[in-house]
């Protein structure tokens, strides 16, 4: 018998077949001018039978992949990282984090940048994948998502794109035709996030706790350039890097604190430095308000409840701040001064900012210590009544008239006839405060409930009821004149509604 000489191993990337892709907009990798410690250079594993279940149309459009259509077999190919056209050399990402306080070295374990892309203003955007397989930064983990986890991200990063608040998008959700093993086993999906860059607090966290001082200056150098090139201009500019990155997280909790969102796990590593709300993981929107209400299941101690954020934030901010140490004064005791005194100033700016939030809510600008226990007396009342976040300040623009008993109580009653008084007071005219009122507080927010039938028939295949969420999601300051919002909230509240990370 004659022995082969040579085997032809079949599988793996280079034996996929082949396809002709349309074009693409060009795509570079700036990241990876960064020293090889900040990143490995990798490609997705393939999944067995991609089929693209969302797509989002206006965001292809913006950047020029309108003419990649949902239905052909090379879009699922590139958006699941099944195949990929000729140029791409994706990688995965390096970082660290304080997950619940504590600190570990992560990266990104089940997700890869497939490349950089400038939007039609020229901005430059990271796209990447989601779920997408293993890397060395997987850890024992099985580097997949599960089809709810990743429909879940994208109708809730629509849904904050829509509040107009800061934060990651959705490209594309594909369906893997694989099964992903949880705690039952699950159908596998890949998320194409696009994000202003990937870069983390934890990733400053990583180069300060691991690298030398030169791979730190290079992050700095990137990450300044790449999105606050102002602040090498300035006398300090790791100081005034602190600013930029500080004055945009201040924007973006307060803005999660108006429409009652709940991240659910704010980690160091899903802080990131632009100042997007990133990782939707266990977060929600709360219905029935509660200070400390927390709907992920990992959350035992409540460390990420809802009135925590603004102070999570902070401490987040400051681990931050620590990192950018040794580049604030090469004197220890000078850098630990100035930090001190930054750390200061944030806490000044959220004061100011939220204080400004909860005024606009009730219609009265330029809100003052002086009027905060009117705010302080209604929160308490929507939290001894557990009464409907978004519906109550729709209840006081006079949307609409609500069946719940709660706005008959007396001390309800009594609280608006307060309010109407200080707003008289100050000499606020009533179309002014309600003009106030409807920029600052949604009609619509994705309800638990809601997201929870979308994902249902998104697990059979049905993508109509996630897309009408979606669809109703991105004009949420619209006012339907005769709709009777408290339609929209649950009966009994949020219940024991729990969230879960889906990894
Ligand atoms: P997350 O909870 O998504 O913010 O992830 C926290 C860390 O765990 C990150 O480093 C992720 O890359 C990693 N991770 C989460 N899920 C998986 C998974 N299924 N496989 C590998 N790594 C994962
Ligand atoms: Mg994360």
């Amino acid at each position: 018998m004659k022995i082969k000489r040579t085997i032809n191993v079949k599988g793996g990337l280079n034996d996929m077949p082949s396809f002709s892709f349309p074009s693409h907009p060009a795509t570079e990798t700036t990241y990876t001018s960064l020293p090889n410690s900040f990143f490995q250079s990798t490609k997705p594993t393939p999944v067995s039978s991609p089929k693209v279940l969302f797509w989002n149309d206006d965001l292809a459009s913006e950047f020029q992949f309108s003419h990649w259509k949902k239905q052909e077999e090379a879009t699922a190919h590139f958006f699941s990282g099944t195949n990929l056209p000729e140029g791409f050399q994706p990688f995965a990402q390096a970082y660290a984090g304080h997950q619940f306080g504590h600190f570990a070295v992560l990266g990104d374990g089940r997700t890869i940048v497939m490349g950089e892309f400038k939007n039609r203003s020229g901005e430059r955007f990271d796209f990447q994948w989601k779920g997408s397989g293993r890397t060395k930064y997987s850890r024992n983990g099985d580097g997949r998502a599960t089809l709810s986890a990743m429909v879940r991200e994208y109708i809730m990063s629509e849904a904050m794109a829509g509040l107009q608040i800061p934060t990651t998008r959705s490209l594309a959700v594909v369906k893997s035709g694989e099964t992903v093993l949880r705690e039952e086993p699950q159908e596998g999906a890949v998320l194409t996030r696009v994000a202003k860059s990937h870069i983390r607090v934890g990733t400053f966290e990583y180069a300060y706790q691991t690298l030398s001082l030169e791979e730190l200056e290079a992050l700095f150098q990137y990450t300044a350039n790449r999105h606050a090139p102002e602040v090498l201009q300035t006398d300090n500019p790791a100081l005034t890097f602190l600013d930029f990155v500080m004055k945009r997280q201040v924007t973006l909790i307060t803005n999660w604190m108006r429409v009652g969102f709940i991240h659910g796990v704010m980690n160091t590593d899903n802080m990131s430095i632009s100042g997007e709300t990133i990782d939707y993981g266990p977060c929600a929107f709360m219905n029935g308000f509660s200070a400390k209400r927390v709907f992920s299941s990992i959350d035992v101690n409540g460390r990420y409840a809802f009135s925590n954020q603004v102070g999570i934030a902070q401490w987040n901010l400051a681990c931050l701040t620590n990192s950018l140490l040794p580049l604030i004064d090469p004197n220890q005791e000078t850098a630990i001064e100035l930090a001190k005194a930054k750390l200061n100033e944030l806490e000044t700016w959220f004061q100011i900012s939220y204080l400004r939030m909860l005024g606009e809510k009730i219609g009265i600008p330029n809100l003052t210590e002086k009027e905060l226990p009117l705010l302080q007396s209604l929160y308490q009342w929507m939290q001894d009544t557990e009464a409907d976040f978004t519906n109550t300040f729709l209840v006081l623009e006079g949307v609409y008239t609500p069946k719940d008993s709660i706005y008959n109580d007396t001390r309800w009653k009594d609280w608006v006839k307060v309010w109407i008084e200080e707003q008289k007071k100050q000499g606020i005219r009533e179309e002014d405060a309600i003009t106030l009122m409807q920029k600052s507080n949604p009609s619509l927010v994705p309800r638990n409930h809601l997201v929870e039938i979308a994902l249902a028939n998104a697990n059979q295949g049905l993508t109509s009821v996630a897309e009408q969420l979606i669809e109703r999601s991105l004009s949420p300051y619209k006012r339907e004149l005769g709709y009777d919002y408290s339609e929209e909230a649950p009966s009994g509240g949020d219940g024991n509604y729990r969230t879960f990370c889906g990894t």
